[in-house]
């Protein structure tokens, strides 16, 4: 799908968001916060009207907590909108970065979809947290502006951007991206293309053995995460995180990285998959390694 490349914008002002899930609207909300031009897409109303409604509910928690100003809130509402249809919502992009689930023929699918919509020098930025960019590339018309764009969660208060950068990704893009970056206020790094590039494989690797040792019955789940926080002064203990994350994701994660890396390190416990197969995917639904009210 290589044709011959066409110049990449130099300033990102206009940026489309695929997937207005747990991280879609937080990369929307910092976007538009920063002044680009967001729109929000989803193939789902509901998810766009979901997204939109916790965009406004962070900026709101965040005026009340003098964290975020009123000028940014309003900046940020008036820059941002969503959409069900693709092809406006990426006709004038500068930037398309996409979020929707960790499934690598589904964004092929979205990036072809994409591509036939965007403007020729539109860079095209997947959140995946492990699939090789080299598993998509040739999903995209031109691999010089494909890069990986991985933001973290909650993608308003993590300060971290891990930038990757595939093997035919150009100078210009990156150097594009890591602006935008700055734009963000995030703190980037820039990993070379590999399977859970730096962040997903340490912490994943952290999360499966918290998952086997609560399966073996060392400890309990909060007493597994205190040897994090209070042994390691982790900010978060690994099963905690997990239940952020959403279990679903880890399990599709775990999936990756055992059949690209090692199918016996990165093997997914049985008890993850048990909560998923039961609906138990973490704070999202309610439940996970532990329960949450309301
Ligand atoms: P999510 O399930 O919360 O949201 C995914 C969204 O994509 C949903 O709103 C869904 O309706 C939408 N979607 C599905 N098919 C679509 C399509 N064809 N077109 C447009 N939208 C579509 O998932 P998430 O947790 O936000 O994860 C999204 C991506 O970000 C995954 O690749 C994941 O690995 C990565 N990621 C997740 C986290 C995390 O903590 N959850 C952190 C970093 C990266």
């Amino acid at each position: 799908m290589s044709e011959p490349s066409a110049p990449v914008s130099s300033a990102i002002h206009r940026v489309c968001v695929i997937g207005a899930g747990t991280m879609g609207h937080g990369i929307a909300q910092v976007s538009a916060a920063a002044g680009a031009a967001t729109v929000l897409f989803d193939i789902d109303a509901d998810a766009v009207a979901r997204g939109l409604a916790k965009v406004r509910a962070n900026l709101d928690k965040g005026v009340a907590r003098g964290k975020v100003t009123d000028a940014t809130r309003a900046v940020a509402l008036d820059r941002l909108r969503g959409s069900t249809a693709l092809a406006d919502a990426v006709s004038d992009a500068d930037l398309v970065i996409e979020a929707v689930p960790e499934l690598p023929a589904l964004k092929r699918q979205i990036f072809a979809d994409v591509a036939a919509h965007a403007p020729a020098g539109a860079i095209l930025a997947t959140n995946t947290s492990s699939i090789p960019l080299s598993r998509l590339v040739d999903a995209v018309p031109d691999a010089a502006r494909f890069v990986g764009l991985h933001f973290f969660n909650p993608v308003h208060i993590q300060p971290l951007l891990e930038v990757v950068r595939a093997a035919e990704t150009s100078e210009r893009t990156l150097d594009a991206v890591l602006a935008f970056a700055a734009s963000l206020g995030k703190d980037p790094i820039v990993v070379r293309d590999s399977p859970g590039f730096a962040s997903s494989r340490l912490g994943l690797a952290l999360g499966l053995e918290a998952m086997r040792m609560f399966e073996e019955g060392v400890a309990s789940a909060a007493d597994i995460d205190k040897a994090m926080t209070l042994g390691y002064r982790h900010p978060m203990g690994p099963l905690k995180l997990t239940d952020l994350v959403g279990l679903d994701v880890r399990l599709a994660i775990a999936e990756t990285l055992a059949r690209e890396i090692d199918p016996v390190r990165f093997a997914p416990p049985q008890v993850l998959r048990d909560l998923v197969a039961a609906g138990k995917l973490g704070k999202k639904s309610g439940e996970g390694f532990y329960t949450y009210e309301g």
